[in-house]
């Protein structure tokens, strides 16, 4: 149907996503702002500029809380993240990288298959990885992450427009939430193990409470357990999760896009409700969903609350990025 609210202002979650992907495609990519944050903060003028909805009503806490993750998310890039650079193609950095790919279904009907790099990556070794950066309340199963459609697909789709094998995906986790470092006073950090601190916040603590690098083994032994906890690619606030895929993986990766695309293409197919656990946060259409279950007639909902959706407007990622056509 091609909806959306006619509801003031946007979603907040997903306005704060958008709001963390410009900081992060600055930072990553030309630097124009120096820092992400002051990215963030010019956000909401691109955002009025770009969109015809208004700025949601936390605005002011989204961009407080925004400020602190990227702080933290600078800290944790500069220890962890330095080895993955940004690749740069044709003189630009893979950055927000808009794809479309002309296809065909089995049975000849044409589609396009879009999405959108958030960045591309090479590691030490040379390899290219896409990263994905999600800002959630908690992490997610590293193991379900594996699995996730999304991974194979673009990895799927960059290496049909690159003609590159991609290794995979590399899922960036920003938790919703502000990163604390531990109770400290010259001489003194707290080791209590009830605080959610991280490695990198707890060795700045150690630095300034200890200057002289004498530090107690109790508080050694603390710093020692965090590191221990997390691994080389994330610690509680940031985490990174890499999913590979080998070059067969991709292949039937393909057939499975081919397949569904038959089916979203099919105007006979039935379509019925598929709740998940994320209907609750991105899906503006909960209430019109469950009035639907409890056999109400939702065309005056629809009428009243919901509007043609207009062309997404691209406009507060940069005008220049690329946009990939790829019909081979
Ligand atoms: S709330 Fe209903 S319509 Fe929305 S995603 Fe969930 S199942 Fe689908």
């Amino acid at each position: 149907m091609n909806l959306e609210p006619t509801a003031a202002a946007p979603n907040s979650n997903l306005w704060f996503g958008t709001a963390m992907h410009y900081a992060l495609e600055d930072y990553h990519g030309h630097n124009e702002f120096g820092k992400p944050m002051e990215a963030l903060v010019h956000f909401p003028e691109r955002w009025l500029e770009a969109s015809d909805q208004p700025l949601p009503d936390d605005t002011y806490d989204l961009l407080e809380l925004g400020d602190k993750m990227l702080k933290y998310y600078m800290l944790w890039d500069k220890q962890n993240g330095r080895e993955y650079k940004t690749w740069w193609y044709e003189g630009e950095p893979q950055v927000e990288i808009t794809f479309s790919i002309d296809m065909k279904t089995r049975r000849g009907r044409r589609f396009q298959y879009s999405g959108r790099f958030d960045r591309i990556v090479k590691d030490p070794m040379g390899a290219l990885w896409i990263q994905d950066y999600k800002t959630a309340k908690r992490l997610p199963s590293k193991t379900y992450l594996q699995i996730d459609a999304q991974a194979g697909a673009y990895a799927w789709a960059a290496r049909r427009i690159f003609g590159v094998h991609f290794e995979g995906v590399i899922f960036t986790h920003l938790l919703k939430q502000v990163a604390k470092g531990p109770k400290f006073k010259p001489g003194f950090v707290s080791v209590n193990k009830a605080q959610k601190t991280s490695g990198i916040l707890y060795k700045k603590a150690m630095r300034r409470a200890f200057p002289d690098n004498i530090v107690p083994e109790k508080v050694l032994d603390f710093y020692n357990g965090l590191l221990e906890r997390e691994d080389t690619y994330g610690d509680p606030f940031v985490n990174v999760t890499q999913v590979r895929k080998t070059p067969e993986a991709l292949k039937n990766e393909e057939k499975k896009i081919l397949l569904e695309s038959g089916d979203m293409l099919n105007p006979r197919l039935v379509i019925y409700p598929n709740p998940t656990w994320t209907c609750v946060w991105d899906c503006p259409f909960m209430n019109a969903c469950l009035e639907m279950d409890d056999g109400q007639d939702i065309d005056e909902i629809l009428e009243a609350e919901f509007q043609v959706r207009p062309p997404r407007p691209e406009a507060w990622f940069k005008e220049e990025a690329f946009v990939w056509q790829d019909s081979h």
